[in-house]
């Protein structure tokens, strides 16, 4: 029996919604420049701003005291400035066959990991007749993007070169650790220290050294330099993995992901539910649908893993395979409505799981959550000072049409 006829949802009530607190951004970065004060930071809006947005996500972080901000590649840093953000803009990892040259008249900044990226950027940099600012980053042992250090003299030796014609100009050293224990960032500080020290022995003058992201700026000052770059944090959740709540790290999460019940039915015991009839009913209980799915973001591996949601003030449990566009809530007794609010995770101040305790049913981390949001659910934005806007539907990429990506856009 279906109690409610489905409704999808208004403007102001969206069938399914990620609202995005841009004020909690504000306040993170501020509690976070507190901290790690003289360090600036690097506010990190990668992946569409950690699926909040990237444009809200940088004018939040800007209003709360970041003074840079940092992507993943250039198509990201010009959508920033797309949006007339002019602050500096970090960019570090990128395609062998990128063209740096609308990133340079955009005054993206780029870090470097190998001499042909930094022979790239001057090559650029010579055919604008400007100057590349970069940052050098080091593989300080994180074996993963950055300059081996066996490579390190060479390149240093070039970028010397580089910067005496002016077509480079070394603005930061930089590096990114594993996060294992105090021994390993140590031994990555020993590593960054000496790279830093052979490139001031060439000459050379970076402004910014910068090693910690979010964790090591949170626990480690020793590790926090002239820069630290901050990512999950801003966004309120906390980066250590082990359980530590927003609260306890002085964040407050800026995502709510919710949604709007679809349909209610009352199912009687011994009932198969969903997909394989991997769940049944083992008594008469009432079913609430929810229209989210894992084309939205949510893991499959959710099913059957404990998982809960908030409805009518309580937690109940999903049940059943959570399918492409739905799952299923076990409310019991309970009296749900078609149209009543389902929140999956946001502050749990609010009684409602963190992103954190949602992504651990699914033995995964708040970040895969957060950046895995689809494309089907609204972002809406809530506080801050000047308005947010929603990024452009899924537009981080490089564009399509050369025409509409040129140079400075
Ligand atoms: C993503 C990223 C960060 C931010 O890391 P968080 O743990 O989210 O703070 C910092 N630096 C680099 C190089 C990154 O790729």
């Amino acid at each position: 029996m279906i109690l409610g006829t489905p409704r999808t949802g208004t403007p102001e009530r969206p069938f399914r919604e990620a609202v995005v607190d841009v004020g909690a951004i504000s306040e993170n970065v501020a509690t976070l420049a507190a901290l790690v004060a003289p360090a600036e930071v690097l506010a990190v809006v990668k992946a569409g701003g950690y699926g909040h947005g990237s444009i809200a996500a940088a004018r939040a972080a800007l209003a709360g005291g970041a003074s840079r901000l940092g992507v993943v590649d250039v198509h990201e840093a010009m959508a920033l400035r797309a949006a007339g953000i002019q602050a500096p803009i970090l960019a570090w990892l990128h395609d062998p066959d990128v063209d740096f040259v609308p990133a340079l008249h955009a005054e993206i900044e780029l870090g470097i990991s190998s001499l042909a990226q930094l022979e790239r950027a001057a090559a650029a940099a010579d055919r604008i007749g400007g100057t590349a600012r970069v940052h050098l980053k080091i593989d300080t042992g994180l074996s993963r993007n950055g300059i081996p250090p066996e490579e390190w003299a060479a390149v240093l030796a070039r970028a010397v070169e580089l910067d005496e014609d002016r077509l480079v100009r070394v603005v930061g050293v930089f590096s990114h650790l594993a996060n294992t224990d105090a021994d390993s960032d140590a031994a990555q500080q020993a590593v960054f220290e000496a790279a830093v020290a052979e490139a001031r022995e060439t000459g050379l003058e970076p402004e910014v050294r910068h090693l910690a992201a979010t964790a090591a700026a949170m626990r480690r000052p020793e590790l926090r330099y002239d820069l630290v770059r901050l990512g999950i944090g801003i966004y309120g959740i906390p980066p250590f993995c082990d359980g530590t709540t927003s609260a306890e790290a002085g964040l407050r999460p800026a995502m709510t992901l919710r949604a709007r019940v679809a349909a209610v039915r009352r199912i009687a015991a011994g009932t198969g539910v969903s997909y394989d009839h991997a769940w049944r009913t083992e008594r008469d209980t009432t079913l609430a649908l929810v229209p989210l799915g894992y084309a939205d973001g949510i893991p499959r591996a959710v099913s059957g893993a404990g998982a809960e949601v908030l409805l009518g003030g309580r937690r109940h449990p999903i049940v059943g395979r959570i399918a492409m566009d739905q799952f299923l809530v076990d409310v019991g007794d309970a009296a749900v409505e078609v149209g009543d609010e389902v929140v999956l995770f946001g502050d749990p101040a609010t009684g409602a799981p963190s992103a954190d305790e949602f992504a651990a049913w699914a033995g995964t981390i708040g970040y895969e959550l957060v950046t895995r949001i689809g494309p089907r659910v609204r972002r809406t934005y809530l506080g801050g000072a000047e308005g947010a806007v929603a990024d452009a539907p899924v537009q981080w990429g490089p564009p399509r049409d050369p025409a509409v990506g040129g140079s400075g856009r």
